[in-house]
């Protein structure tokens, strides 16, 4: 048959077509903005539906399909994609892939660059740029364990292998749980290990999203809550129930920030579980809501019914729908049917999935372990000088915890002690840095602007950049210096993260519209 015959009798229609270097998925970056600095390199960010502007696809969440492919890039460099990967460079520049396990089209995912790879565990193993990829390799070294308790929890892992590439600083998100290679951003690599809560998250989508997925985006949740909860009991296990409820009070503190501002922007059905997202893009619907609000439903149900009820529930939840999509009402169907009724437990679902913000029933995770953060803040604030304090044990998560409850105000004198004492601008540890500079921005701290410039250049991941421009905006003088550093970071970042900041920074047409 020759082409053009297309008829209801066919089975197979083969499609011929190139896509521009401008495609919204894509992003190349120079040698420039890369680790190592010699080669280029390549990424696609597919969710939500960014894969349709690469591939002629029908690019629905609810849509799965397998797929085969054949790529050949100049023979320095490795391709890898979200399917069965090489680990080692071709001589030739040629790879094939093939993903036989049915995904949704926001999951083709394809990274080229100068690679190395460094196995884990027997299914786990890092690729990053030659320079990263024993740091990687160190600092995810957990990765088979959380495989192994990940599999106790919640039934077979389905994908065979479970790599994960550092990419770039560009990438514009944390993780991206591409099946079989998760995207991630080299912004948790802090050298201490305290941020693989990320690898625990993409992991557990592995279950939670890629083998069960959202049908539409308005089910976003289905996706992000149950991940969340998943990851957290990754952690809990892997590290301890400490660790995880230092998340969970980590997230809330999260979770009310975004209500809040969802609220006060009149955004108050972006707070539901269920989103209406008909007419706009389904990317505005990635809020905290879905996995922070989504997390606390599961949390509150896991109580009502008790840990060993709601195991096996989700287990089988996985099961049953493995390889399928799922709405919400049909979700809250099988809940019902399979959990709620016969335990004979009664919530308030409505209230959860079509109401705002956190419904009364809501646990507050049961957490003393910052209260000591919380005291040497206090001592600080009546005088006592930073030297003095006790923070010589602190983690990660006691050091955003204490940085995120400075009160605002502060003297020069005061931002100077507390980065003198406690070289916060210097810390390699980039959540720690976002939540300081933060509050360098909201007390005018004018020496650490260098550091903050290099930042905002520098990183692209979007959970950084939005609250420290959005700081930023709130004063003529951090509009101005928002807008001077946007203009000059803005090609470095992915088309995700520019859409959002575009509209912030109040851009269009690629320019800004007013002039400063
Ligand atoms: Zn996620």
């Amino acid at each position: 048959m020759g082409y053009g015959s297309v008829s209801p009798a066919s089975k197979r229609i083969s499609v011929t077509y190139s896509t521009t270097a401008h495609a919204k998925a894509l992003q190349w970056l120079t040698p420039q903005q890369t680790a190592d600095r010699t080669f280029p390199f390549l990424f696609t960010q597919g969710q939500a539906i960014l894969t349709r502007t690469w591939i002629p696809i029908q690019d629905s969440p609810g849509i799965r399909l397998t797929y085969t492919a054949r790529v050949k890039v100049p023979k320095e460099l490795m391709a890898l994609m979200s399917a069965t990967n090489p680990q080692e460079r071709s001589i030739d520049g040629s790879y094939t892939f093939r993903m036989d396990q049915p995904i949704p089209a926001y999951l083709i995912a394809l990274a080229v660059g100068d690679l190395g790879f460094i196995p884990i565990g027997q299914r786990t193993g890092v690729y990053a740029e030659q320079s990263m990829v024993k740091k990687a390799a160190w600092e995810f070294a957990d990765m088979e364990r959380m495989l192994l308790v990940a599999e106790e929890l919640y039934g077979p892992y389905r994908w065979e292998r479970y790599d994960v590439i550092v990419l770039p600083p560009s990438f514009p998100f944390g993780g991206m749980e591409n099946p079989r290679l998760t995207f991630a951003t080299p912004t948790i690599i802090a050298g201490d290990r305290s941020l693989t809560s990320l690898i625990a998250h993409e992991l557990a989508h592995s279950w939670s999203g890629n083998l069960v997925t959202n049908a539409t985006w308005n089910d976003f949740w289905l996706n992000e809550g149950f991940t969340v909860y998943f990851e957290n009991r990754i952690c809990e296990a892997v590290y301890g129930e400490d660790r995880a409820l230092m998340l969970q009070v980590l997230g809330r503190q999260e979770l009310e920030r975004t209500l809040a501002d969802l609220s006060h922007e009149g955004h108050v059905h972006d707070t539901h579980l269920r989103l209406d997202l008909s007419g706009r893009d389904p990317d505005d619907g990635m809020t905290d809501v879905a996995y922070e609000k989504g997390f606390a439903f599961l949390k509150m149900l896991e109580s009502k019914v008790g840990r060993p009820k709601f195991d096996a529930f989700l287990r089988s939840y996985f099961d049953e729908y493995a390889f399928q999509s799922m709405t919400t009402d049909a979700f809250l169907e099988h809940l019902d049917v399979e959990l709620l009724a016969p335990n004979k437990v009664v919530v308030d679902v409505a209230a959860w999935v079509d109401g705002p913000g956190l419904p009364i029933d809501a646990l507050i995770p049961n957490y003393t372990g910052f209260n000591d953060v919380d005291d040497e803040l206090a001592r600080w604030l009546s005088g006592i000088s930073a030297g003095e304090l006790r923070t010589a044990d602190w983690n990660a998560f006691q050091w955003i915890h204490f940085l995120r409850h400075l009160p605002r105000g502060l003297t020069q004198d005061q931002m100077t002690e507390l980065d003198n004492t406690f070289l916060l601008t210097q810390s390699g540890n980039a959540e720690i840095l976002a939540a300081w500079f933060e509050q360098c921005i909201r007390n005018d701290h004018d020496p650490a602007y260098p550091g903050l410039d290099r930042f905002l250049t520098s990183v692209g991941r979007r959970k950084f950049l939005l609250p420290l421009y959005s700081e930023l905006m709130n004063t003529e003088k951090g509009k101005l210096m928002a807008r001077t550093i946007y203009q000059q970071a803005r090609p470095n970042y992915h088309a995700v993260a520019v859409r959002s900041l575009d509209e912030l920074l109040v851009w269009k047409d690629n320019k800004p519209t007013v002039s400063f």
